[in-house]
């Protein structure tokens, strides 16, 4: 991959205007050195997304998207950093420089990954052009089987694993790949003898193919009788199964604003698809990983989750919803019935009926609370507590007070006990949970779980005094001379609640530092974490008003007073009464 030089990205930055590149997008209302317009990123009715002319810097108060024109071009355009630069470049008329080429790791790496990429490319093209031949036959009766049309195998690229030891490793070498670059690429497999054969063998093939276009990897179904219905690619340089999705190339072209519809199966995919729903995408044949929860999130702001109607897919449901949701996703959960998967639904009931399930479509709360409702009989007084308990514990997870009371006037009148009743289970749990919460933020330690909390309380959009006394502190010490100036002096790193924002300040030290005229949209371009990133715009993006000094000084104080106490209890926590006490006396002392 190119690598370009530090001084050619800023000037890349500096000459694209933000704002007008947004316009090319969503219309944007003029207010002040602000503009306005609806995000493009969510589904919204009133405005939230906000472009700030002098800081370079969007951001969306609904969804919390935010950053520079490259994140801007690396959303709305689904590129890597690398592709948004060079679309910005070609944009604005920069010439990029690379950067000196070493020759070294990096570059074989490259070199490598390269290859692969092409191997995968041509094995995909042979087992699509095997589907033509005679002993392809199983292949087509299966697709005429499952009603898959041509069209729809040609967009999908479905292709044919002969029955064969050495098919793809014959046409494979004879373009001048070796055996081991197949076995590399999980094409192939040498056995402990050393021999090598075809990995696929027998399979109707679906290539997975990411969203830049690239074949990273493969999913083969079952022809014959073989005890694994699915066989995917293994790990490789170029494939990484929790971190992509099968289709979701397809799916992102058709557009995501109705949100993206999760399966279990390819088949699903393919079929959905076939029938004009093309939102769809699918795991690739292991449970939902927390990365492909976070993948789902940069691509749209809703996720209907979809599993087979059996126990296995109910069960792995519930722990997809749990991920989503955890990532921030809105999470629909469509349940049919009289069909085992989404495939067999919409084969029986055709697409409009399966549009109607998505608009009937729970959201998670509410589907959660639907399944206890039908594991209970509230007939039967002790099950009807029993239902209660389980509700309660449901509620209690629910962040907004508006939703939970709706929640527990629906309830009430449903089991016929009082919302006040209700009410006082649901508080008790929501007590408890908060006690753990504020036990276990005394006594956490900088773990790398820190950041992981952090990134959930940044979800949550929960902004506690303390939360906004640090992200005032950072962005005075970021835009004011002074304030910076203050910090280098007196501020410590540890007075920070947080991984989260602990990483921010030293981060934005060490640029101020560099930098005496800072500016936001380069400070971002610095930064490769998504979460951080996003914390950094929604901070840069305040203005301070008032006395710069006398803001840091206040801010400041607030933080070393909160982490002092915090201190307190912890050493008092462990028994060290004495130092503790110390702690209070300074404490006291301060502000007598
Ligand atoms: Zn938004």
């Amino acid at each position: 991959m190119a690598r370009y030089k530090q001084s050619s990205i800023n000037e890349v930055s500096r000459r694209s205007n933000l704002a007008e590149l947004v316009s090319g997008y969503v219309h944007l209302k003029r207010n002040g050195t602000s503009h306005i317009g609806l995000c493009p990123f969510h589904k919204e009715k009133t405005p939230s997304f906000h472009v700030d002319e002098d800081k370079q810097l969007f951001y969306c108060f609904g969804c919390g998207a935010g950053g520079n024109v490259f994140d801007f071009v690396m959303r709305a355009e689904n590129l890597d950093f690398v592709d948004a630069l060079q679309f910005l470049a070609q944009r604005a008329g920069v010439t990029l420089e690379e950067e000196q080429q070493s020759g070294g790791r990096h570059d074989r790496d490259a070199e490598q990954r390269k290859r692969l990429l092409e191997l995968n490319r041509l094995a995909a093209r042979h087992f699509y052009e095997n589907l033509s031949k005679p002993s392809a036959k199983i292949a087509v009766d299966y697709m005429n089987k499952r009603g898959l049309d041509k069209k729809t195998a040609i967009k999908f690229g479905v292709g044919f694993a002969q029955e064969s030891w050495s098919d793809l490793l014959d046409a494979m070498q004879a373009k001048g790949f070796t055996k081991d670059e197949l076995v590399l690429a999980g094409l192939a497999v040498k056995n402990e003898k050393g021999r090598v054969y075809d990995k696929f063998r027998n399979r109707l093939m679906f290539p997975i193919i990411d969203v830049r276009g690239n074949v990273i990897g493969f999913s083969g179904r079952a022809l014959g009788d073989d005890a694994a219905k699915y066989m995917n690619s293994p790990e490789t340089p170029v494939f990484h199964k929790g971190r992509n999705l099968f289709a979701l190339n397809l799916a992102k072209q058709s557009g995501l604003k109705e949100g993206i519809i999760l399966v279990e199966g390819n088949m699903d995919v393919v079929s959905l698809y076939q029938r004009g729903i093309t939102n769809v995408v699918a795991g690739l044949g292991t449970a939902l990983t927390e990365e492909q929860a976070r993948l789902l999130k940069r691509y749209a702001s809703q996720v209907y989750v979809c599993y087979d109607g059996d126990e296995a897919g109910q069960k792995a449901a519930q722990k997809a919803i749990g991920l989503l949701t955890e990532a921030g996703n809105v999470v629909k959960v469509v349940s049919f019935t009289g069909a085992k998967d989404p495939d067999e639904y919409i084969l029986k009931n055709g697409p409009e009926s399966f549009r109607a399930l998505l608009k009937e479509a729970h959201e998670s709360v509410e589907y959660k609370l639907l399944r206890l409702r039908k594991q209970y009989d509230i007939y039967d007084l002790s099950q009807k507590i029993s239902f209660l308990n389980e509700a309660a514990g449901v509620l209690a997870e629910i962040d907004s007070e508006v939703a939970r009371e709706a929640y527990m006037k629906r309830i009430s009148a449903e089991t016929d006990i009082t919302v006040e009743a209700i009410r006082a289970e649901v508080l008790k749990l929501v007590y408890y949970r908060n006690k753990k919460q504020v036990n276990k933020e005394l006594l956490k330690e900088r773990t790398p779980e820190r950041l992981t909390q952090d990134r959930a309380d940044l979800s949550h959009g929960q902004s506690t005094a303390t939360y906004k006394t640090e992200r005032t502190l950072l962005n005075l010490i970021f835009y004011h001379r002074r304030a910076f100036e203050f910090a280098k002096e007196k501020v410590q790193a540890e007075w920070f609640s947080g991984e989260l924002h602990r990483q921010l300040f030293s981060q934005i030290m060490a640029f101020r530092a560099e930098n005496d005229d800072p500016h936001a949209a380069e400070f971002l371009t610095g930064l490769s974490e998504e979460t951080v990133k996003q914390a950094a715009t929604s901070l840069l993006y305040i203005n301070f008003e008032g006395d710069s000094l006398q803001g840091i000084k206040e801010a400041a104080s607030k933080l070393e007073t909160e982490y002092l106490r915090k201190q307190a209890v912890k050493l008092a926590g462990e028994g060290k009464v004495k130092e503790a006490n110390e702690i209070y006396r300074r404490l006291n002392e301060r502000r007598g």
